[in-house]
């Protein structure tokens, strides 16, 4: 008897070839109806045998194409039969309602890495897309960085702009291509080109329809571009989330110039290689670390430096890791296609402004950089920076994520009954919205210090809520007064409900439901700087703590930070504090290279600063003790990026030295105390011991606080869960040490995966902790 069956399929299914898909799995089954895209997921109607039928059911989740993510089939059967004659697949069909609606929304893939299908065809001379720079497939190529709205159909994409010629027309139109409704198809007749200029060539703009000088067939343009970045010139390299500025990477004074054109004194750049080959001349790369770089995500993964290794130095000041990927577009593969040497591929802004996406505003900014343009006249509508992770453990953990992450929604194993929008903190930041069982985290924002990056972030969020059919009815926020992403959350008037969250509470709520947990733990929150209840600025906690409260058991005691955020920049400052803490003004007389350079340096009047609490914040921060640590030793007294001190400090650190010293706990062991610590590390310095032994002595001293803090909570409160977040957690010689401690311990740890250890994790942790609150009305 023939009956027909309704299907709706959630998840992330549209953009992915899944109608193709499911009238392959039809077909196959003599079935016949109909599928199409709605506003909630692919729906989908079949009508034969009933056994037929149920067997589809299985084919569909067993089955289902490589991009796609099913999170529910909602079946309804045994409906009365329509008599379809066939199987078709119907355009997107969307009632009025659904498009204005807020009552589904569809998750949208993020940008995917050329395909290995694609890869064949731009390599054989045989196809009509050889060398075609922007080709794409069903199951590969740009997604979020060119949608405009939803539903995702070409129409609302920037490929809109690009008329399909009437090859690419039947084959999109070709249930059984693997294009068929692949949105940014396109080939050399129809689709965008590549340009080659120079920047003064572009002071008129860039169009389709007034293409520069250099313009020719893309096989052309791009070897030329190839043979200027071996000449040694600096290119700006249009990609899909944004622009790059490249350079032959073995070529020094090409990266010693783009560094100091850039005004990136330090920053580490990173690197592109055609192969997996040549990054392993380079850096050791682990069975792990090789997937992720191969995979369809195609981040910048971390990686540890071999000593033989000819990149030069300039590349990343002080480190011994270089960040690589592999190429993720086509224009990519063309470029580096037989190049036996990495180039730089590093964010094409300047000093610390988000990623160009613009061609103009790319040519302003860049134009003084680059010697060159390497641009194509496809739109960018959301700007997305590389994403950057590495491997700890055995298991990814991401410390950017961006690019082929975002905005692919995180499930947390918790159910947000109400929508939130939670801003975020101030660098590294990212904003995140929740709905039903999910977590929309944006895409990496950058430090909201300056107006581009507000834009970025105020952009960002009105296309989110565009996209995903969002109406948050509550917003949460960090609790620092001067936080841009504060400021913005104060100044929302549609939304009345409003929440503050301490910064470090955040971190170890991040941290949980990056790990899917529940309930009370112990959390180590160790960072930079956060707002505490207190009004003062903390950064080396320790709670007990869920997703509602957090209660501070123990904390690195408070110092002054004399000059503010002077003294972020500049770590001498609080190393000189921390010895003035230790030995008094005696500190003084030590005879130590440190101390001869402080008077030179203005120490007398940040004494009397101290002495007189001016312009003095107190701090409790364990990010600003390894400044101190890294100055006293003499790494580095000032720092051009955010966290410099440390990461030099990491670096030189002895990884065979077991050797360890000991902070003092107070306090009823709530205050933990730096002197000993101190006093031991100058002990040894005067002796003549090793600075490389120094550090190494102090990142295992707090691995050893952790764990006896840890100990000392499992015996007052019998818990047994340890939850480490924040961006001291980045350190990976600390983080293995502090896990390798705990769980000799017996303690189960927690650690990040999903979401960045630093501020680019505090909006998933905020909206956390404010859906947990408003489930049990404390607001
Ligand atoms: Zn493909
Ligand atoms: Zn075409």
């Amino acid at each position: 008897m023939v009956t027909r069956s309704e299907i709706l399929v959630r998840g992330i299914v549209q953009g992915v070839g899944f109608r193709p898909f499911v009238y392959t799995q039809a077909s196959r089954l003599d079935l016949r109806g109909r599928v199409r895209n709605n506003t909630t997921g692919v729906l989908i109607e079949v009508e034969g045998n009933h056994g037929d039928i149920v067997q589809f059911v299985t084919d569909l989740k067993a089955n289902a194409p490589p991009l796609s993510t099913i999170e529910s089939v909602e079946c309804n059967h045994y409906l009365e039969p329509a008599d379809y004659s066939d199987f078709a697949i119907l355009e997107s069909a969307y009632e009025a309602d659904d498009i204005g609606g807020d009552e589904h929304f569809v998750p949208i893939s993020a940008d995917v890495a050329t395909c290995d299908d694609c890869l064949r065809e731009l390599f054989d001379p045989q196809d009509r897309r050889f060398q075609y720079p922007f080709i794409n497939c069903t199951n590969c190529g740009p997604r979020f960085t060119i949608i405009e709205d939803i539903p995702y159909d070409r129409a609302r994409t920037t490929m809109r702009e690009f008329e399909m010629c009437a090859e690419c027309r039947a084959e999109y139109e070709d249930p059984l291509n693997r294009r068929f409704h692949a949105e940014p198809t396109a080939c050399s007749v129809c689709g965008p080109r590549v340009f080659l200029s120079e920047p003064t060539a572009l002071a008129g703009g860039v169009s389709a329809s007034n293409p520069p000088a250099h313009a020719g067939g893309s096989d052309n343009v791009i070897s030329a571009a190839r043979g200027l970045l071996l000449s040694g010139k600096i290119l700006a390299i249009k990609g899909i989330g944004g622009f790059h500025l490249a350079c032959d990477a073995l070529n020094s004074e090409a990266v010693e110039r783009l560094r100091q054109q850039k005004y990136r004194e330090d920053k580490p750049f990173s690197l592109m290689a055609a192969s997996v080959a040549i990054i392993k001349e380079h850096c050791l790369a682990s069975q792990e670390e090789e997937e992720l770089l191969l995979s369809e995500r195609r981040p910048i993964v971390v990686l540890g430096r071999k000593s033989g290794s000819t990149i030069p130095r300039a590349v990343a000041p002080g480190l011994n890791n270089l960040g690589w990927m592999l190429p993720y577009s086509p224009l990519h593969h063309l470029l580096l296609k037989g190049l036996d040497r990495p180039l730089v591929m590093t964010s094409g802004n300047v000093s610390d402004e988000p990623i160009c996406f613009g061609d103009e505003q790319a040519v302003n900014r860049l134009g003084k950089i680059a010697d060159y343009f390497l641009l194509h006249d496809r739109r960018i509508h959301m700007r997305t920076d590389d994403s950057v992770t590495r491997v700890q453990g055995g298991r990814e953990t991401v410390l950017r994520r961006s690019r082929g992450y975002a905005p692919e929604p995180i499930r947390t194993g918790v159910r947000f009954e109400t929508q939130i929008l939670a801003c975020g903190a101030e660098l590294k930041n990212t904003f995140c919205f929740t709905r039903d069982n999910y977590a929309f985290i944006s895409h990496h924002i950058g430090d909201l210090e300056n107006l581009e990056t507000l834009r970025s972030f105020t952009e960002g969020i009105g296309h989110f809520k565009r996209l995903f059919h969002l109406r948050p009815e509550v917003v949460a926020y960090d609790l620092h007064p001067e936080y841009l992403s504060t400021k913005y959350a104060l100044g929302i008037n549609d939304i009345s409900t409003k929440i503050p969250v301490q910064h470090h509470h955040a971190h170890i709520a991040s941290c949980m439901a990056d790990n899917e947990i529940d309930g009370e733990v112990i959390g180590v929150a160790l960072d930079g700087l956060g707002f505490g209840t207190d009004g003062r600025l903390w950064g080396g906690e320790f709670f007990v703590a869920d997703f509602v409260e957090a209660e501070r058991i123990a904390h690195l005691v408070e110092v002054p930070m004399p000059g503010g955020a002077k003294a972020i920049r500049e770590p001498w400052r609080m190393a000189a504090v921390y010895l003035q803490q230790t030995f008094g003004d005696e500190f003084l007389n030590l005879d130590l290279p440190f101390v001869k350079e402080l008077e030179p340096r203005g120490w007398p009047t940040l004494r009397s600063m101290i002495a007189t609490q001016t312009n003095c914040p107190e701090t409790s921060s364990m990010g600003r003790l390894f400044d101190a640590v890294s100055s006293l030793i003499g790494v580095r007294s000032q720092v051009n990026y955010e966290g410099q001190a440390a990461i030099e400090l990491e670096a030189m650190a002895d990884r065979d030295c077991a050797q360890s010293y000991e902070f003092g706990i107070g306090g009823n062991g709530k205050l933990i105390e730096a002197h000993d610590v101190v006093h031991a590390a100058v002990s040894d310095l005067l002796s003549g011991t090793s600075p490389s032994v120094v550090s190494a002595a102090f990142h295992r001293a707090v691995a050893r606080l952790i764990a006896t803090i840890a100990e000392q909570a499992r015996e007052e409160r019998k818990l047994n869960r340890v939850v480490l977040s924040g961006g001291v957690f980045q350190n990976q010689l600390l983080l293995r040490q502090t896990i390798e401690l705990l769980r000799r311990s017996g303690f189960e740890v927690f650690t990040h995966a999903r979401v960045p250890t630093n501020d680019g994790g505090i909006s998933l942790g905020q909206a956390s902790i404010a859906n947990a609150r408003i489930k049990l009305g404390r607001i």
